[in-house]
């Protein structure tokens, strides 16, 4: 049963540190009560209160990882229904739906346009992660020499087959890379669930509605599989969307462990904008993981456009890594020009300085993601942050004069930045958009090499 908010607190260190997030234990207590953080997040909480804590200290959605090493997915663990009441931690991961009737050279030639799948946006690369390996030939031995073929750490492969043979065959050939196993139904679930225990899988547990699912899952947990994602069988968008909220629901709302797992969610067929926009539905509303029939760019800008916005953290600005960035072929003449690390004022600025055709090297001071007016205000771009990342970053090594370009908005730290880093500080426009002219007119110490 679950523990009340009071309960979990007397349990709980009571120092008031701060460490969780939360100003008391008090508060910490009554989110964990509700749903809206985990245990985890207390540093400091013992191993005793862990134990007793029991339920209330897992997450109400499990954590699931599909593949291995540096590309694994993470699904699940998420705590609300709605973004803006928290946030959510793990974005769905997209999966390309590739059939084992292809040549090895098709397959290959599908493993090359699934790379080509992504985009660089604000800094970070975005794409489809996975590929969903379905055993369309009905032959195990076909399916396993697909499964070789398309095996790579660096995509995580649902294996989609009802055979258990055929999913042995395969295993024998992906399994060390950790694979979803799609899926264990009434028919076939004490195969699948010896499978998932032998090579350490994740299992998709599946039955036509959430009545029938519950019931299998309790089976699929009774035979030691903990790594579970459910599929309700959806006939149409319309069931689909019904039960990916209900299953959140009942985790969430209800506490119902049966349902506490992510989800899968299927999006093919030959109308490619309807698979964007059922895809964009379960980017929505909940799926762990969607399967598509794509393998064009164009066909994915949309979706991981769509999923980007939902899966930014509401609560912390989209930031860059604080350190120095050249940009262009700077020279140890080039000017330097120092901004803070919101994503959006450095694509700006340094935009504006490819645009300058002048070399220059850009300091980005890490004001946890603020932009320069907003940091300035809060005490994080002051002379003695702009000095210490100038300091720490080395950019004395890499130029041999002593200026330092600040934004125009900050002009009224001008003279404690020259105190404290021992630069010659200039002031340069208020706006981005200035900064072409500015460098142009700064002089033949910041010419652009022939
Ligand atoms: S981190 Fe732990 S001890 Fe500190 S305030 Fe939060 S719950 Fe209390």
């Amino acid at each position: 049963m679950a523990l009340t908010g009071l309960q979990i607190y007397k349990l709980l260190p009571k120092t008031n540190c701060g460490k969780c997030g939360f100003p008391t234990c008090l508060a910490f207590a009554m989110a964990l009560a509700g749903k809206k953080t985990e245990l985890a997040q207390c540093p400091d909480v013992s191993e005793e209160a862990k134990t007793a804590l029991g339920e209330a200290s897992s997450p109400p959605i499990r954590l699931v990882t599909i593949g291995a090493g540096d590309r694994k997915a993470e699904l699940g663990n998420e705590t609300v229904m709605f973004r803006h009441e928290q946030t959510f931690y793990h974005k769905p991961v997209f999966a390309m739906r590739v059939d084992d009737t292809l040549s090895p050279d098709d397959l290959q030639a599908k493993k090359e346009k699934l790379k080509k799948l992504s985009f660089d946006r604000v800094g970070m690369v975005f794409g489809v992660e996975m590929i969903a390996l379905k055993n369309s030939s009905g032959n195990p031995v076909k399916f396993a020499g697909a499964a070789g073929i398309l095996n790579d750490p660096e995509y995580p492969m649902i294996l989609i087959t009802s055979d258990p043979a055929a999913m042995e065959a395969a295993l024998e050939k992906a399994g060390s890379n950790r694979p979803l196993i799609y899926a264990a139904d009434e028919s076939n679930w004490e195969k699948m669930c010896e499978l998932a225990k032998k090579y350490s899988c994740p299992l998709v547990v599946k039955a036509k509605g959430l009545e029938a699912l519950g019931a299998l899952v309790e089976k699929v947990k009774g035979a030691g599989v903990a790594d579970i994602i459910l599929d309700s069988e959806p006939e149409n968008l319309h069931e689909a969307l019904r039960d990916q909220v209900q299953v959140r629901r009942l985790a969430l709302k209800k506490n119902n462990r049966t349902y506490g797992y992510p989800t899968i969610a299927f999006c093919g067929g030959d109308d490619i904008e309807m698979q964007a926009a059922r895809a964009s539905a379960f980017i929505d509303k909940y799926a762990g993981v969607i399967v598509l029939d794509v393998d064009e760019p164009w066909q994915a800008l949309s979706i991981i456009t769509l999923r980007l916005n939902i899966y930014t953290d509401p609560q912390k600005p989209i930031q860059m890594e604080a350190k120095i960035y050249p940009v262009g072929q700077v020279t140890d003449e080039s000017p330097v020009l120092v901004t803070t690390n919101f994503s959006l004022t450095y694509f700006t600025v340094a935009g504006e300085i490819e645009a300058s055709k002048i070399p220059a090297y850009l300091v980005i001071v890490d004001t946890d993601g603020t932009s320069v007016l907003t940091a300035w205000a809060a005490d994080k771009f002051n002379p003695e942050t702009i000095s210490k990342a100038m300091k720490q970053y080395g950019i004395e090594g890499m130029v041999k004069h002593r200026s330092v370009i600040i934004p125009g908005y900050v002009a009224v730290i001008s003279g404690g930045l020259e105190e404290e880093s021992g630069w010659k500080v200039d002031v340069g426009p208020k706006e981005a958009a200035g900064i072409p002219a500015y460098l142009k007119k700064v002089g033949p110490k910041v010419k652009a090499p022939a």
